[in-house]
């Protein structure tokens, strides 16, 4: 381990080349072989664009932006920016936020806030919506209704059928992260406003590509503030707006929708403090990028980008349908591959109670039809391309997941060629033989047990390029078990 406080300060360069070191051994955030994670357009300069915009105002505080008015006049521009993509009117506002958690916690906030006199509050959404609604409810104590999908999209009637006089909040995806199909919000938006309860779009992962793959004609429903009963909705800059980490945008139909999200507390003897986020200090760096992103890039070129990236998931969703073996799981219809293992049940509805034994099923039918999906994601990441494990889900198979994005257009082609072999490679592996296992539950876990699992599974070291006997044994076990293990594991890893 690196020593962050060594006696004496070490030398600029050194400790450059300790960094590029440390960085050595991440995934690659460019090159187009990482689905996941990362969000590459392969501009030229553009690297060097947002570092200068990032260095001049990482040390700017959001705090207050009456001290700091750089950082509120571009705020405010990202903020308009968004509103014009995504249907907004001259009422709407927003808040920047540090990513589509932050933006999907305040939404939460300011509904839950809004109806200060319901009690126990709840939210609904599709079983299908990123688990930062879960966070949310967690961290603020409203309920979670999760209602089951139909063909991997929310169910209007369903989600109206779990509205009840306490629901301070629906959403829905535009599109879902897992799966990157895009819900009917036009359906939802009625039902909720008729309702009279708020109603969030989460077009966190998709928000910036969306409207540009509708210019290019793509078929896709209407998701934005542009459908009345629409409330808010949240975007990752993050994401396919291309800047770098650390920004996201939340906006809401009107100022009155907002009013609720601020935090605002006088009565200390410090200063007033009033926050529409999370944070109170907020770094400028973050968003100078993005403001530098936007700028550099402009609507024409996220226009090309949005072009390059469905072109590219068109041929990574012909490589997967034409290899034997695997399938595509989910219509390719935004800017994700979703593919699974041919024998995979194609199940229709996700319930929101996942018992035990439909994951064990799910399991093992992916396991005896040849391709393990597991050893193939290894097999694929030893051919440079880095993909991402869904586990099976409340009847669901597991699945690999690609987030596709602008870089992707230079190497997709090679795509294909590569599957095929990894296929070939899984098939003649076979499935993963687990080491005998001792019976788990959440209860039972403990710190020693983590470390012996951790041994017995082949993660000593740090390596993680073999995860088929880890992620193999997490997708049998129940969702409950799988976050004890998980949490146990990061807890073994994150000290020092
Ligand atoms: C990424 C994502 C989030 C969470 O965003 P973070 O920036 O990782 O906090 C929420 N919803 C969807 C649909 C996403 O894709």
């Amino acid at each position: 381990m690196i020593d962050a406080l060594p006696e004496k300060g070490v030398a600029s360069d050194q400790i450059l080349a300790e960094l590029r070191e440390l960085r050595g051994a991440d995934l690659p955030t460019h090159g187009g072989r990482l689905f996941a994670y990362v969000y590459d357009p392969a501009l030229e300069g553009l690297d060097d664009l947002t570092r200068a915009a990032h260095a001049g105002s990482a040390h700017v505080n959001g705090l207050d932006p009456t001290a700091f008015p750089s950082l509120l006049a571009m705020e405010n521009a990202l903020v308009g920016a968004a509103a014009k993509l995504l249907g907004g009117t001259p009422e709407t506002v927003g808040s920047v936020t540090s990513g589509g958690t932050e933006s999907l916690i305040l939404a939460v906030k300011a509904a839950r806030d809004a109806y200060p006199a319901i009690s126990e509050p709840r939210l609904v959404i599709p079983a299908t919506a990123h688990a930062a609604f879960a966070k949310a409810a967690h961290y603020l104590r409203v309920a979670l209704d999760v209602v089951p999908v139909e063909g991997l999209r929310a169910d209007p009637r369903a989600m109206a059928a779990a509205i009840t006089p306490d629901t301070v909040l629906v959403a829905a995806s535009a599109p879902s992260y897992a799966h990157g199909v895009v819900d009917p919000v036009a359906e939802i938006a009625a039902i909720a406003a008729e309702r009279g309860v708020r109603f969030h779009v989460d077009a966190c992962f998709g928000g910036w590509i969306l409207p540009y793959l509708r210019r290019l004609g793509a078929d896709l429903p209407d998701f934005d503030l542009s459908v009345p009963g629409v409330t808010s909705i949240s975007v990752d800059l993050h994401k396919y707006a291309y800047a770098p980490k650390g920004v996201s945008i939340l906006l809401h139909r009107d100022q009155a929708l907002r009013l609720p999200q601020y935090f605002a507390y006088a009565d200390w003897p410090g200063y007033p403090m009033i926050n529409p986020g999370i944070a109170s200090t907020r770094s400028g760096g973050p968003i100078a990028a993005a403001f530098a992103t936007l700028r550099g890039i402009g609507d024409a070129g996220y226009l090309e980008l949005a072009r390059k990236t469905r072109e590219s998931v068109a041929v990574l969703a012909a490589a997967v349908t034409a290899t034997d073996g695997v399938r595509l799981y989910a219509p390719a219809e935004t800017s994700v591959v979703c593919l699974a293992a041919d024998t995979a049940a194609v199940t229709e509805t996700v319930a929101s109670d996942t018992a035990a034994s439909d994951t064990a099923d799910t399991a093992s039918a992916s396991a005896s039809g040849g391709v393990d999906l597991f050893v193939l994601a290894d097999e694929l990441a030893a051919r440079g391309w880095h993909t991402q494990l869904q586990m099976a889900y409340a009847g669901l198979p597991p699945t690999i997941h690609l987030t596709v994005t602008a870089a992707v257009h230079a190497t997709a082609p090679a795509f294909a060629a590569d599957l095929a072999d990894a296929v070939a490679a899984t098939r003649a592996k076979g499935p993963v033989e687990l080491p005998p296992l001792p019976p788990l539950t959440p209860e039972t876990i403990t710190p020693a047990l983590i470390a012996s699992l951790a041994e017995g599974l082949g993660l000593r070291g740090g390596d993680f390029t073999r995860m088929a006997a880890v992620n193999s044994v997490l997708n049998a076990a129940p969702p409950a078990l799988r976050e004890a293990l998980l949490t146990g594991f990061l807890s073994l890893l994150q000290r020092p």
